[in-house]
């Protein structure tokens, strides 16, 4: 799946420049869409990406493009930079590719973990309209592909899942789940904000959409979960000891404390 992960050195720094956000917590300075940020360096590399965290921009070390990034820079704007380019249709697109890739990213799992020619089919026509040109890429219906996606999605969970607990848009923030056996549930859009999972057990839980921000997963098994991605992983708090899905990266500031992004 490495074309559903960001590759940089192939993007014009599309989520530094795209992409607004504001000072906070996750960011020392606001940006506004379409501004490149103060730290882009020509060669659309960042030139703090080895202490984001130090420098304030943990919210840089928890995004991802699903690849969208390298897609939109050498394939659909054909390797034509912002900066001479269609610098407001190319930023108009990222967002849209970014979203494509991110059902690329769950159809891609449920064809590996259930596979069925429908979940194939859907792939290749998200795909088909990554690959196509801006117009065509702003007019795509983006909310109708995903709840056509979403209902492969939910029959892929339902036969993978022995059992039906469900804890689908909860408010668990905070919650104190160390050493709970949560196999097989439901975390469809569950906030876990900032709740303990310490050595808890979620084989086959399903995750989609779960907001794990400052969640402890210490020791937790999150190797067999379902629809997890990086961004929740990068969210998260986690050690050496928490089992993750082969697909995900451990977040360098699990270990050191300093965030990496590109
Ligand atoms: S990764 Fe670096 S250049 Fe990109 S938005 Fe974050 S701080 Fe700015």
């Amino acid at each position: 799946m490495d074309e559903l992960k960001g590759d940089c050195a192939n993007c014009f720094g599309l989520c530094c420049v795209a992409l607004p956000f504001a000072k906070s917590a996750d960011f020392a300075a606001t940006k506004d869409t379409g501004t490149p940020c103060r730290n882009l360096l020509a060669d659309h590399r960042c030139g703090i990406h080895d202490r984001l965290r130090d420098k304030g921009y943990p919210g840089c070390t928890v995004y991802d493009c699903f690849g969208a990034g390298q897609r939109v820079s050498q394939t659909v704007f054909r390797g034509n930079d912002w900066r001479t380019g269609e610098r407001q249709k190319m930023f108009a697109v990222f967002p849209v590719a970014r979203q494509l890739h991110e059902l690329l990213w769950y159809l891609a799992e449920a064809r590996r973990l259930d596979p069925h020619d429908d979940l194939g089919e859907a792939y290749a026509e998200v795909e088909r309209h990554t690959v196509a040109d801006p117009d065509h890429l702003l007019a795509v219906d983006v909310a109708e592909i995903r709840a056509k996606v979403n209902v492969l999605l939910l029959r892929t969970s339902e036969r993978l899942r022995a059992s039906a607990k469900s804890y689908r848009g909860a408010d668990l923030i905070g919650a104190r789940l160390r050493n709970r056996n949560l196999s097989n549930a439901d975390f469809r859009g569950a906030y876990l904000i900032g709740a303990d999972l310490t050595n808890a057990d979620l084989s086959r839980a399903d995750m989609i959409g779960a907001d794990l921000r400052g969640a402890d997963l210490s020791g937790a098994d999150l190797s067999t979960c379902l629809f997890l991605t990086q961004p929740q992983v990068n969210a998260a708090r986690g050690n050496a000891r928490t089992k993750l899905p082969a697909a995900l990266t451990r977040p360098s500031h699990w270990h050191t404390g300093t965030g990496k992004r590109r």
